[in-house]
Parts: structure tokens; C-alpha cells; sequence
């Protein structure tokens, strides 16, 4: 063999463990669905939407895959703490943690209250800060992980009413630079990927001015699908991507180029 070649017995992994936080809709849903459909076990969680959740498990277990869904607000250190171990305690490990679970509260930033900042900050920063110590710990132990955080393209272009949210997902491409130069010793890559406009309820609860002057910056000309975001997150999260770290990938149409 080649020095550089794989025996093709090295290939067979242990089966990879996933948790998608938010994976009971929109994007999270879809990289659910695309993570189990290249055989990984997939944790599906979800905050308020425990029925949405369950489908998305019974649909990857229907398919002959493995899933578990656990309910748990990322926001909330101790809970986050608890979904970690809730997901080694069922698969025995964790490979794979994907930062999703994001929401909006959008206002000018005049009319911007202290809890519209707090509540974004708490969920799409802290919540995956407090996600990635929690996962980092069987990581390290494994020597071996994959974090993929959802930013955004507003991080990079800035979005009128969205001070919070730009915010949050700037402060997610800080987070993502320096968790890479931390855990990368321990076999750990971090990496962001940054959608641009994309059909899920969030957009859909836009006002249909502010998506169509959004469609209109997007060179490929139109909105992108879950399945487009879930895609990337696929890569960055697969071991072919174990030279990638700190990455910042756009999936965006060409919106923020
Ligand atoms: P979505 O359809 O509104 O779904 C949001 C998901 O996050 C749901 O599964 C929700 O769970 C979960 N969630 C919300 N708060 C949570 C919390 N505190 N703890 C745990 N889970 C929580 O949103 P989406 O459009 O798919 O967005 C997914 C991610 O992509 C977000 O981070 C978003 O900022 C980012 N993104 C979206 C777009 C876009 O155009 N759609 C563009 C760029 C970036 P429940 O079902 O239980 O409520």
C-alpha cells in the first residue's frame, strides 16, 4: 500500500453519534434527517416542539436508522449540560454536535427591549457555548469530534432590525475560531456554517417586503432549502473533513460573497 492510501478495512468507523440542537424543524430537521442517512445516530433536540421532534426520530427509525429525541433549552446551562449526557448515556458517545437552535426577535435597534438582546444572546450564543463545554468532555476522551455551529450571513452583512441576531451570530464566528484552536490537539474541528435566506418557519414569519428585497442580493436568485444547509454541515461533520477547522461555510446563493 501507498503511504498516503487507506486499507479499506480502516475505513469501518464505530457508528457516529449525532446531537442537532433544534433538530425538530427547519434546518435542524433536515440535518437530522441527512446525518442518519449516512448511518449516524442522531439525537434530535427540540424546546417546545416534542411532537415535531418524535416525528423526525419515527422517520429516521422507519428508514432503519437510530434516533432519540431529548427535550432541553440550550439556554439553560444545566440543561444543556443534562442533553449531553442524556445522549452518551443512550449512545454510549458523541461524535458529532451541531449548533442549530437558534430564534429571532427582531426590532430596530432604537426600539430593541434589553430582553429582545437577552433572549437572542442567551439562546444562539450562550446556548451553544454551554453546548460545546458539555461536549468537548467525551470528545476529548474519544479524541474525536466534529462542532458545527449555524451562523449566519447577517453576521458578515449586518441586517436592519436584527442587531440581536447579527450580534449573536458574529459573536458564533468568534466562538467557532477559538473552540477550533482549543480542541484541535484533541482531534476536535469546530467549524460555522452561514446560510443565507432559507425556507423554514423563521422566514416565513418575515414580512414579505423585507424577504423579497433579501431574494433580490441573492445572486443565485432565489431562497435556499434546508436540505442545501444540511448538505454542508454533512461534510464539515464527516471524517473527510478532519483537515477543515475554523471554516466559515457560506451556503448562501452567493449572498455574502
Ligand atoms: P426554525 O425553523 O425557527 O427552527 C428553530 C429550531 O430551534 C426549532 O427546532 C426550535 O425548537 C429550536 N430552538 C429554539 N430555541 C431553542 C432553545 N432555547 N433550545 C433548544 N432548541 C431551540 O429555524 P431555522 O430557520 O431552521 O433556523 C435554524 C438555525 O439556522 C438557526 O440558528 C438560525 O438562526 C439559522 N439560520 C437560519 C436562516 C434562515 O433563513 N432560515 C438563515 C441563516 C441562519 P422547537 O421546535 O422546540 O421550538
Amino acid at each position: 500500500m501507498e503511504g498516503g492510501e487507506r486499507d479499506v478495512t480502516e475505513a469501518s468507523q464505530p457508528e457516529r453519534v449525532a446531537l442537532v440542537t433544534g433538530g425538530s424543524r427547519g434546518i435542524g430537521r433536515a440535518v437530522c434527517l441527512a446525518l442518519a442517512a449516512r448511518g449516524v445516530a442522531v439525537a434530535v433536540n427540540y424546546v417546545h416542539g416534542e411532537e415535531a421532534a418524535r416525528g423526525v426520530v419515527h422517520r429516521i427509525e422507519e428508514a432503519g436508522g437510530r434516533a432519540l429525541a431529548v427535550g432541553g433549552d440550550v439556554a439553560d446551562a444545566s440543561r444543556a449540560d443534562r442533553l449531553i449526557q442524556d445522549v452518551v448515556q443512550a449512545f454510549g458517545r458523541l461524535d458529532i454536535l451541531v449548533n442549530n437552535a437558534g430564534i429571532t426577535r427582531d426590532t430596530l435597534l432604537l426600539r430593541m427591549k434589553e430582553d429582545d438582546w437577552d433572549a437572542v444572546m442567551n439562546t444562539n450564543l450562550k446556548g451553544a457555548f454551554h453546548c460545546i463545554r458539555a461536549a468537548v468532555r467525551p470528545m476529548m476522551k474519544q479524541r474525536y469530534g466534529r462542532i458545527v455551529n449555524i451562523t449566519s450571513v447577517v453576521a458578515l452583512l449586518g441586517n436592519p432590525g436584527q442587531a440581536n441576531y447579527a450580534a449573536a451570530k458574529a459573536g458564533l464566528i468568534g466562538l467557532t475560531k477559538t473552540a477550533a484552536r482549543e480542541f484541535a490537539s484533541r482531534g476536535i474541528t469546530v467549524n460555522a456554517v452561514a446560510p443565507g435566506l432559507i425556507d423554514t418557519d423563521m422566514t416565513a414569519a418575515m414580512a414579505e417586503e423585507a424577504v423579497r428585497a433579501l431574494q433580490a442580493q441573492i445572486p443565485l436568485g432565489r431562497a435556499g432549502r434546508p436540505e442545501d444547509v444540511a448538505e454542508a454541515v454533512c461534510f464539515l461533520a464527516s471524517e473527510a473533513a478532519g483537515y477543515i477547522t475554523g471554516h466559515v461555510l457560506h451556503v448562501d446563493g452567493g449572498m455574502a460573497m
